[in-house]
Order: structure tokens, then C-alpha cells, then sequence
């Protein structure tokens, strides 16, 4: 019996573990005198909660955000379950009972969710209270229910609809949240996201909970000089190929070469995360050369030009951008979506 050694992937994605401290010692600090903590749910944004949180920790973040139950304990193997809160609260039993199992904080927000937390034995909890985005959180009116005057809250929270762009609603919402300070006992405030700290200090209060910006996104244009990318995407080639004129590329033929074209077939897809939308009118490169994609995104496969680069063969390595500005104009996807759509293989790598 030989061996078994898995052999290397042909895909990678490496995060720049002191861009990731750096950015979120950069957010920290735009925060004034108000703490960042971080978002670090979806995997932290697809770049791997294993990878991230130790440098978050280690960077001096104190408090970690997710959505579901079910991301705490990958985060809890790096750090107090009490500094990790649980963006969508508590909708049963069996998670409060978790939450007390494992430290972890609900983020209360309705009335009902601050009935049933406290009916099973109440404890620390944050609010989220909606001042306009009307997703998740407790009406403005709801602050003198005796439901909320029952919780035991640290962080008091809202969240920003349009803290990417300029309009009255940021200031309005910021306002709100004052008001429902002065009616709810807490600890601490906290409003802003990424786009938010950009917004300025005074939409910091105690505590910023930045995700995106931590991950090299620049959803603001005052945060651009304090940015640094994090993610790099890398994928191999697998094989080139000539194509005479007429012949097409990939599923439908959507590409048909108007005249002798050298091609090349490359590990990544649209299982990665490299969407379809990604495909025609982007391209990858080679150091620095353009090397524009033919025909539509496969699962797992790329076809690319490689007019500017004739000299590649199989296994020479090829830039996936994932730069999260420029990708996102391109293909009408969200730096959000470039980073969280990142596929398990692609991650595992
Ligand atoms: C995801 C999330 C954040 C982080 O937002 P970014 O725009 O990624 O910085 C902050 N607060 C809440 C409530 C969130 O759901």
C-alpha cells in the first residue's frame, strides 16, 4: 500500500493575515473613542473564521458578530463565548439554552424574543431596536414595553440602511438611537458598520462593528487610504488548447474564435464563487497581463485568452481578481457577495 498524500490544490485563495490586523487596528482607531469590534459572520465574509478571528484577537477585538447559532462554536474555539454576539437572537428554547451553554449573547429583537429569553432565565443580552431599516430589532415605540425593562442589556444597537451613501436618513437614524438610549438602560451604544465609521466619529458611540472594510472593502471613499486588500485568489492552469476560426468555447458556444486563438482552462468556477456573472468582458491575469475570459463560467472551469501570455502551460498560476472596488463595478455583484459567495474548495485551500 502506497500512501495516501492528498496532492496540492490547484486553487488558492491566501488572506494577508497583517492586512486583516491592520485594517481592523485602522477601523479601531477611525472609531475615535469607541471600540471596533468585528463581523465575522459567514465565515468571516467567506475568508475562514479559523484563519481571521485569532488575527482579529490578537489585533485586540473584543467582540465578535454572527448571525446563527450554529457559527459559535468555530468562533468559540478562539475566543470567550462572551464576547460573541448572535445577530438573530433567540427564537426557541433550544437557543437560549445554548446561548447559556455556551456564553454567547442574543442580540434581542422583538418583544417576543425578550419575553422568551427572560422567561428561561434572562441574563446579559444586547437590543437591537430598528431605526429605519426595518428588518430586525424592536420598534422605537416598543422601549417602555416592561419585556424590555425586564432585560439585562449591554450593547444597545440599531443598524444603518444606507451608511453608504449620503443622506439624511445616516443623521436621522443616528438620532433615534440617541433617544432610545435615554429610555433604555444599557452599557454601551453601537450604530456603525464598515460604511458607518466612514460616516465620522460621532456615528461611533461606544462600540463599531465593522465587517466588509475588515475584509479589504472600501464602502466609503473616507476610509479608502486606510484600507488594505486582504484576499488573493489564485487558480492554475489546467491545459491549453488551439482553436481554428469558427470554433466555439465552453456550454452554448457563446465565444466562437473569429480567427486561430491559443486558450487556456483554468481551476476555478463558478462553484468557487467565480460567478457567471464574472464572466465575459473580465479577465484574469498574469503578472500584470490581461488575459480576457471566453464563453460562459462553468462549475469548475474558466476559458481564457492567451494572446497576451502565449508562453503559459498547464500549471503556471494565474490572478483571480477579487479586488473588492473594481469587481464590484464590473459585474454587478457586491464586494459583499465577491466575499461571501467564496467556495468550500476554494477556502479549504
Ligand atoms: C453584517 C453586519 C455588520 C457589518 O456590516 P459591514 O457593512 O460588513 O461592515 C454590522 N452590524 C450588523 C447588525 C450586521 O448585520
Amino acid at each position: 500500500m502506497t500512501e495516501r498524500v492528498l496532492p496540492p490544490p490547484t486553487l488558492r485563495l491566501t488572506v494577508d493575515t497583517e492586512a486583516l490586523a491592520a485594517n481592523w487596528c485602522a477601523l479601531d482607531a477611525l472609531s475615535g473613542g469607541a471600540s471596533a469590534g468585528a463581523a465575522v459572520k459567514a465565515d468571516a465574509y467567506g475568508l475562514g473564521v479559523e484563519t481571521c478571528v485569532p488575527v482579529l484577537r490578537d489585533a485586540g477585538c473584543r467582540t465578535f458578530f454572527v448571525a446563527h447559532w450554529s457559527e459559535v462554536a468555530p468562533v468559540i474555539a478562539h475566543v470567550p463565548g462572551d464576547q460573541i454576539a448572535v445577530l438573530h437572537g433567540v427564537l426557541t428554547e433550544a437557543d437560549c439554552a445554548y446561548a447559556r451553554a455556551t456564553g454567547a449573547v442574543p442580540v434581542i429583537n422583538s418583544l417576543d424574543q425578550a419575553a422568551l429569553w427572560t422567561a428561561t432565565g434572562g441574563g446579559r443580552c444586547h437590543l437591537m431596536v430598528d431605526t429605519g431599516i426595518n428588518r430586525l430589532g424592536i420598534a422605537l415605540g416598543e422601549a417602555g414595553d416592561p419585556a424590555v425593562a425586564a432585560l439585562e442589556i449591554d450593547i444597545l444597537m440599531s443598524h444603518l440602511a444606507s451608511a453608504d451613501e449620503r443622506t439624511a436618513m445616516n443623521r436621522m437614524q443616528a438620532e433615534l438611537l440617541s433617544e432610545a438610549a435615554e429610555a433604555i438602560p444599557h452599557q454601551r451604544l453601537s450604530l456603525a458598520n464598515s460604511a458607518g465609521i466612514g460616516l465620522g466619529e460621532s456615528f461611533a458611540f461606544d462600540l463599531t462593528r465593522p465587517g466588509l472594510a475588515l475584509y479589504g472593502g472600501v464602502p466609503r471613499e473616507e476610509l479608502a487610504g486606510h484600507i488594505r486588500p486582504v484576499a488573493r485568489v489564485e487558480a492554475q492552469l489546467l491545459q491549453t488548447r488551439n482553436l481554428a476560426p469558427g470554433e466555439g468555447v465552453g456550454y452554448n458556444a457563446t465565444f466562437i474564435a473569429p480567427t486561430h486563438m491559443r486558450v487556456g482552462t483554468v481551476s476555478i468556477g463558478y462553484a468557487d464563487g467565480f460567478l457567471r456573472a464574472r464572466g465575459p468582458g473580465n479577465a484574469l491575469f498574469h503578472q500584470g497581463r490581461a488575459l480576457p475570459i471566453l464563453g460562459k463560467v462553468s462549475m469548475d472551469m474558466v476559458v481564457v485568452d492567451l494572446a497576451a501570455a502565449r508562453d503559459l502551460a498547464a500549471g503556471d498560476w494565474l490572478d483571480v481578481p477579487w479586488n473588492l472596488a473594481d469587481a464590484a463595478q464590473q459585474n454587478a455583484l457586491s464586494a459583499y457577495e465577491l466575499l461571501t459567495t467564496i467556495g468550500p474548495r476554494l477556502r479549504q485551500s
